[in-house]
């Protein structure tokens, strides 16, 4: 672990922790010096390092209580065998050990498999810092932050480790250290003596997030040595709760755990009192027999399963640029009911062109730009930050690009030639406007303001026509709103341009009154191609979309209406309105608006409590530091890969790489469809073990009845401890992980969202299994009856023959229910051959159960004997009775099913 360097580096000199750390502030460390220190110090992550050996992990899959009970029986008939004689082979045994090695290893495989996809994951997500090494400014993973490294901090940044500034100075929103709900300011200044962490003015900390400002600084902890280390450790273990899904499936596996110990009682209980127990060994396979049954009947396959299932869906979600961060998220996903979205960039493509400039002279496009409207572009372009790219484009802000590449387009940089920027003060989505104080050699001093009409123009006096100023009076004020009105009907965004050409000393606030307007610019940025569709797709998926913009109600009212979110004319919410609602008015709002326009960060969050006052799954999406607080609220929080900031990253559930909306509901429908997935195999697991179950159960109690008799006359059990710990093997292996890993329905998003906390398997389902089971043991049970002499139908065959015929129904039964299982209502011949991994697993658990009857040397540890080809025959169409069951079932089904959607 990383140990804190220097002691208190709040009091001490920058230069002093410099040396103390052996950092060098302007080169930073040597890129060959953080690695070692990486490697001496493990990764900058808020957990103890918990890598648990290979061997342990491996030997972790033993503690079950199933395994000790597999174990104990392997001891107990190893005592028997000896006891008796030691003969032969002790088969019994060798099959139990195989059982038990094959299902550890396939848990421990999985786990892994699961495992190593979270941490891809991680990584992917992880938060970036900007430090310099080597003299050069380099971004890394935060994880790999390191003891001295040398941090260059900015807005929108998150901290990565407790560090000393340097230079500079800024402010930090620390609330989720300290509790102070306002940013402080942070200068390079050492305290006079120590202080709380509160007031450590000279540091900055772990976990929390710069709000504005840039500053260099030293890092002195990393990981559990910082300050909210500090407090991890004292809050415990950093394990994460269970999500819903692992909660109802453990609770599953209890429940079925106990009944299954109940049926395993009654089966030893029946055969010791109606079967002949003469020998020790007859007493072992009575007990064998109990176990093997406990051991089919609870599909102990299940959380590892569930977890591979998820891990994959998670990487494939990442290969669509969905990064998640992690796996209770999918369910969270699957689950999404509203989707409240940014517009500009995400619904938008954020490519902004000029198309259209108000001015005194009228409106006009950029190909009949009049003086007047070339003076509002150049001197619009002179209040922005966008630069000159290597290329000759330009870079920046898509907003501020658009102006310098129309002032470009119509010639109209000579009007602003000369004048130096001084002061400035950046846009930001409170002010909603942008400032800049530029003198010049020979003209007057000039402060340049652009930013959002209603601002603007608010703090407008004067308007510039062709003759001079005149006073911008009610009249024509009324005029320009029409215009602009209609600009934002059009969808564009909105931007007007103003100047003051009196000296200001600086581009500060109180300086930005008595403006005189040069004109409106209207913006193009078409929506995203894709955005139209996928808004479509979640709609008819029950999913309502919310769009959320900083824009002019009309222009975020018109966007809305082209992408489809709302019917044409549909007026948007603004953001104004918001404020003065209570959270009652705005949770009855919230229920029609679906646009929200002129909104600031603040009113995201109060969206979000709304939605989830009226028991909505609300996926958010953000990209400001300020954003921060409703994407943690939000039950999806969702981060911009592309345009957003570290501390959104770090606050959002979900990554997007691409920054498209489209992206979001391919992640909603693959969360669902891993939801479907886990129930497919769920229905197959359970629906085979217990027809297991009940064929052994059913038969122990019908032995006398159906034949089951050994050579000396005495009845027997239907089938042997080894012959079901072999079902269980073959069907736990192979088909149950086929299962899930099936194409995802195409009706996957024409259904309703799931209900947070509805129970994965429904009445119906239930009954569906318990259908299923029964099917399955009395198929099986027939096929007694036909091969034995005794019963109803009249048969001949010896008792291994028998049973061998039986083993084979139920495992050919067993396959069959694993196509059948991938819907509960369709047709098992729907999408018949849509999945070769369970074609394959089906194959292969085939080509084993022909082994198993076949070669001699299964023949004697399982007691089978080979099956002429008429018996094979036989066999198949009984187990074919099976899925024939299903499909009745089924059917009946689809056709209530349509009439309930009729009637
Ligand atoms: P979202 O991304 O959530 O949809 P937005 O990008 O639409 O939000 P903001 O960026 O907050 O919203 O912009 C709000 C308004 O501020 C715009 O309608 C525009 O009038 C003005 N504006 C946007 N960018 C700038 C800028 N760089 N300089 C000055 N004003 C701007």
């Amino acid at each position: 672990m990383a140990a804190a360097a220097v002691t208190d580096p709040s009091t001490r000199d920058a230069a002093e922790v410099a040396s103390a750390v052996a950092t060098d502030v302007d080169r930073g460390l040597a890129a060959a010096e953080a690695a070692a220190r990486l490697d001496r110090d493990g990764p900058n992550r808020l957990e103890e390092e918990r890598t648990v050996p290979a061997w342990r992990r491996l030997l972790s899959q033993f503690a079950d209580p199933l395994v000790y009970l597999l174990l104990a029986a392997a001891v107990i008939s190893l005592v028997a065998w000896s006891a008796e004689g030691s003969d032969g082979v002790p088969y019994d045994v060798l099959v139990i050990m195989v059982v038990v090695l094959a299902n550890a290893v396939l848990g421990f495989v999985q786990e892994r498999r699961s495992a190593q996809a979270v941490a891809a994951l991680q990584r992917m997500a992880a938060a970036n810092a900007a430090v310099i090494r080597d003299g050069g400014l380099a971004r890394v993973p935060a994880f790999d932050v390191v003891v001295g490294d040398l941090l260059v901090l900015a807005e929108g940044d998150a901290v990565p480790a407790d560090a000393r500034l340097v230079d500079g100075a800024l402010w930090a929103a620390e609330a989720s250290l300290t509790g102070e709900s306002t940013p402080v300011a942070k200068s390079p200044a050492p305290l006079a003596e120590p202080a709380e962490v509160g007031d450590r003015t000279s540091m900055v900390f772990a976990g929390t997030a710069i709000t504005r400002g840039t500053a260099r600084a030293i890092v002195t902890a990393t990981a559990m040595d910082t300050e909210t280390g500090r407090v991890a450790r004292l809050l415990g273990a950093t394990e994460s709760d269970p999500t819903p899904l692992e909660r109802e499936i453990a609770r599953l596996g209890r429940v079925l755990g106990l009944g299954v110990l109940g049926i395993a009682a009654v089966v030893i209980a029946t055969v010791a009192l109606t079967q002949d127990i003469s020998s020790l060994q007859d007493a072992v396979d009575v007990l064998l027999l109990g176990v093997a049954l406990a051991v089919a009947a609870v599909p102990e396959g299940l959380p590892a399963i569930m977890s591979v299932v998820l891990a994959l869906g998670v990487q494939r979600m990442a290969r669509r640029h969905a990064i998640v961060k992690d796996l209770a998220s999918v369910e969270t996903l699957g689950s999404a009911s509203v989707i409240c979205s940014d517009k500009t960039g995400t619904l938008t493509q954020n490519r902004m062109a000029v198309t259209r400039i108000v001015t005194a002279d009228g409106t006009a496009s950029p190909a009949e730009a009049s003086r007047l409207a070339r003076e509002a572009v150049a001197f619009g372009a002179l209040a922005s930050d966008a630069t000159v790219a290597g290329d000759g484009g330009f870079e920046g802000d898509p907003t501020e690009v658009a102006f310098l590449e129309a002032e470009r387009e119509l010639e109209a940089e000579a009007l602003r030639s000369g004048f130096d920027r001084v002061d400035s003060v950046a846009f930001s989505s409170e002010r909603r406007r942008m400032s800049v104080l530029a003198t010049h050699d020979d003209r007057a001093d000039v402060l340049a303001v652009k930013g959002a009409p209603d601002v603007v123009l608010a703090r407008c006096a004067r308007l510039r026509t062709t003759e001079g100023d005149i006073v911008l009076d009610p009249e024509r004020r009324s005029g320009l709103d029409a215009a602009i009105d209609t600009l934002a009907d059009g969808g564009m965004r909105t931007l007007a341009v103003a100047v003051r050409e009196a000296p200001a000393s600086s581009a500060q606030e109180h300086h930005e009154v008595d403006l005189t307007l040069l004109g409106v610019v209207g913006l193009e940025d078409p929506p995203r191609d894709e955005a139209r569709a996928a808004v479509a797709e979640a709609q008819a998926a029950g999913i309502r979309v919310v769009m959320i913009t900083g824009d002019h109600p009309r222009t975020a009212s018109a966007i809305a209406s082209q992408l489809g979110i709302v019917p044409p004319g549909s007026p948007a919410l603004a953001g104004a309105a918001l404020s003065r609602m209570d959270d009652a008015a705005l949770a009855a709002a919230v229920e029609d608006a679906s646009v929200f326009a002129r909104v600031a960060p603040e009113h995201k969050l109060r969206i979000v409590d709304a939605l989830q006052a009226h028991g909505e799954v609300v996926a958010m999406t953000g990209d400001g530091v300020n954003d921060a607080p409703a994407l943690r609220s939000a039950d999806i929080g969702v981060a911009m890969g592309r345009g957003g900031t570290e501390v959104a990253r770090e606050a959002a559930n979900m990554i997007l790489t691409d920054d498209d909306f489209a992206t979001i509901v391919e992640a909603v429908r693959e969360g669902r469809g891993i939801l479907d997935n886990i129930t497919r195999f769920l229905r197959f697991l359970i629906a085979s073990n217990l027809g297991e179950v009940l064929a052994v159960f059913i038969g122990v109690v019908l032995a006398g009845w159906l034949g089951l008799r050994n050579a000396s006359g005495a009845v027997v059990a239907p089938l042997l401890a080894t012959q079901i710990l072999w079902i269980n093997l073959l069907t736990d292996l192979g088909p149950a992980l086929a299962v899930s890993a099936e194409p995802y329905a195409d009706d996957l998003m024409e259904r309703r969202p799931r209900r947070p906390g509805t129970p994965m398997i429904s009445r119906r389902m239930w009954t569906g299994m318990a259908f299923t089971g029964t099917v399955m043991a009395a198929v099986t049970l027939v096929t007694f009856d036909l091969f034995l002499p005794g019963g109803l139908l009249p048969g001949s065959s010896d008792l291994d023959t028998a049973r061998t015929a039986a083993f084979t129904v139920l495992v050919i039964a067993n396959l069959t229910v694993a196509f059948a299982a991938r819907s509960e209502t369709r047709s098992t011949l729907h999408r018949l051959f849509s999945n070769p991994w369970l074609w394959g697993a089906v194959g292969l658990s085939l080509a084993l159960q022909v082994a198993v009857v076949h070669l001699p040397v299964l023949n004697e540890a399982f007691s089978t004997s080979p099956l002429s080809l008429a018996q094979w025959g036989a066999c198949a169409v009984l187990a074919l009775a099976v899925p024939l069951a299903i499909e009745a079932r089924k059917a009946v089904l689809r056709s209530r099913d349509r009439a309930a959607a009729r009637g």
